[in-house]
């Protein structure tokens, strides 16, 4: 390609936001409002980019004139739900706290935050229990938010992937580079920050797709890539829960995220419910079997039976109300592929099925103040690890973080990042990429990904893990990893993605490690060598940082108040 790597002028800011999606713009945009000088570097456009990118319509909301006044049995059902269980208390108790303002401020921005007259909250729910996710249009979102950025200044570099945090001799963060791939050339930008936010989503094409081969037909959006915690973890920073593992549920092939807006009841081939929740469509509930019993898909495909969502006894009323909250999450897609395939809600049953072959369950450790363990940097949204309330959280803690951020960086200065160590040492690594010939004596980065895919899925993937298969997959990562050294690129997009899977294969090998730490079987996490869960780690969490010899894993204790 172009030869030695070429670099931009330094940019400066008092926060360097990472990541363009709803929770680093949200931190962005309340970073401004406390008087920063704000730079979000985006990998895509911030108009569009990220899981938020055309939609969401569900938002974990406590309401008091909703829920009552004491917001316990609102948390009881948090726990409980999909996003429960691997959570900080002291950090649910502020998201519980604060999530309706951020509710108040997208409905004053223009999100349909109310579409239907009053607050109303739909799916995700058990009978007889409170519902916890309101239910929004959230289409347009990100036009919004990107609006809103705009107009207080924020400056949005678009096509800007963040690839590292720079630390100075203390371990403070102080700025970091990203990617300007605006050009025909890709070049080095450095961004001298006070402080800088991680906000680069969820790990996506970390774990095989269930349609192998095509991998960016993933739940989430397939550009993000674990970038954050892969930087993160590089300047020091401590990661959690990598050990643990999920994957959603949906339209078979079509890997798309929203199940819980379909109204419909899990059924077999004959149209039998086989959840234990509904047996009629429920508007208000949906079907949790597939939030909370996601072992029936590979159940029963065991058993040789398909399972189905069965929409046919909606009434009008309530399919018009899914399809449009279908269409305000992204789904459009799904939608367009059914009626080309003349698909009729009343005859047919979509096939469901179990998303990837395991995703990553954890991230960036964080305080009840989105600080991270470096100081000066900080992260929010799908990127943490130790709380987990998806839109809302991204939302909420967004907020959170660049609160927290512009107040640490009003006593910070301007440190000349681009003359730190690790400046130099990823301009020299960058330039051997560019520089390498793209021919087939090297690997592509599309060859390394499904390589570390494809040992994600078989040796740490969710149907079963043990001592033995952790070793050997770690091993045969480890050998991708010296493969991914020689990684050659013939364009600045390829340049990226060659980027991408040194992160993917970094956090991969992160995932083993704190997997191989927990000697035990919980939720998904199948350890076959350690088949019960072990009451001694009830509230542990597996925590990994880098240490002088490499990666190294400790535990701590879940904050239970
Ligand atoms: C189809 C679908 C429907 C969903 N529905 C709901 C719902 O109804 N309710 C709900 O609570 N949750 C829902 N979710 C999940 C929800 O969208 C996410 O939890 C939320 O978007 C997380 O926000 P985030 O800012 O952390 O990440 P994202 O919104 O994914 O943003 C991450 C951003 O980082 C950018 N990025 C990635 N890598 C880099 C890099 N190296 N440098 C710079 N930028 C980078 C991405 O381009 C993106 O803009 C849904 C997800 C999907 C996919």
């Amino acid at each position: 390609m172009a030869g030695q790597i070429e670099r931009n002028v330094p940019l400066e800011c008092d926060v360097l936001v990472a990541g363009g999606g709803v929770a680093g713009l949200m931190a962005a945009i309340a970073a401004a409002d406390q008087g920063a000088k704000v730079i979000v570097a985006e990998k895509a456009n911030s108009k569009r980019s990220g899981c938020g990118a055309t939609g969401n319509d569900h938002f974990l909301c406590y309401i008091p004139e909703v829920h009552g006044e004491d917001p316990g049995e609102f948390i009881r059902e948090m726990n409980e739900s999909q996003v429960g269980g691997n959570n900080d208390m002291n950090l649910v108790r502020r998201y519980v706290a604060e999530c309706f303002e951020r509710v108040k401020d997208w409905d004053a921005w223009g999100v349909g935050m109310r579409e239907h007259g009053d607050w109303e909250f739909n799916g995700h729910a058990k009978p007889g229990h409170l519902r916890i996710w309101l239910k929004y249009a959230g289409k347009d979102q990100k036009i919004i938010f990107t609006k809103q950025a705009t107009a207080r200044g924020i400056t949005i570099l678009n096509h800007h992937p963040f690839t590292e945090v720079i630390t100075d001799g203390d371990g403070r963060a102080v700025g970091g580079i990203c990617i300007d791939l605006t050009q025909e050339y890709p070049r080095m930008q450095v961004i001298r920050a006070k402080s800088v936010i991680l906000a680069t989503g969820n790990a996506n094409r970390l774990f095989g797709s269930k349609t192998m081969g095509w991998m960016f037909n993933s739940a989430g959006c397939p550009s993000n890539v674990c970038t954050g915690r892969a930087a993160a973890y590089r300047a020091g920073a401590r990661l959690v829960n990598l050990d643990l593992t999920g994957n959603g549920a949906g339209c078979k092939y079509f890997n798309r995220g929203g199940k819980a807006t379909w109204i419909g009841v899990y059924s077999d081939m004959n149209g039998r419910p086989l959840g234990p929740f509904v047996t009629k469509p429920s508007k208000e509930y949906g079907d949790l079997a597939g939030d909370v019993w996601r072992e029936m898909f590979s159940l029963k495909r065991s058993q040789g039976e398909p399972v189905f969502m069965n929409c046919s006894e909606v009434s009008d009323e309530d399919l018009d109300y899914m399809l449009w909250g279908l269409t305000n999450e992204g789904n459009v897609g799904t939608l367009d592929h059914l009626k080309e395939e003349g698909f009729d809600f009343r005859k047919h049953m979509v096939e469901f099925d179990g998303k990837e072959g395991g995703g990553i369950g954890g991230g960036i450790d964080i305080s009840v103040d989105a600080e991270c363990t470096v100081l000066g940097l900080f992260a929010a949204g799908d990127e943490t690890g130790n709380f987990r309330a998806d839109m809302g959280g991204a939302a909420t803690f967004g907020h959170i973080a660049g609160i927290s951020a512009a107040k640490y960086s009003e006593a910070g200065r301007i440190v000349e990042a681009e003359h730190m160590a690790v400046v130099e040492e990823r301009a020299a690594h960058y330039s051997r990429i560019l520089e390498r010939k793209a021919d087939t004596a090297t690997p592509s980065w599309k060859e390394i990904n499904v390589a570390i895919q494809q040992v994600m899925t078989d040796y740490c993937g969710s149907d079963v893990r043990s001592e033995h298969l952790l070793t050997t997959g770690l091993r045969h990562l480890k050998r991708i990893q010296e493969k991914a050294k020689d990684v050659h690129c013939a364009d600045g997009h390829e340049f990226m993605r060659c980027l991408e899977v040194e992160d993917l294969a970094l956090v991969g090998e992160l995932a083993f490690c704190s997997a191989m730490e927990r000697k035990e079987t919980r939720g998904k996490h199948n350890r076959v060598d350690y088949p019960f869960t072990n009451p001694m780690l009830n509230n542990k969490f597996v925590v990994i940082q880098k240490g002088e010899e490499g990666p190294e894993v400790d535990w701590r204790d879940k904050i239970t108040n």
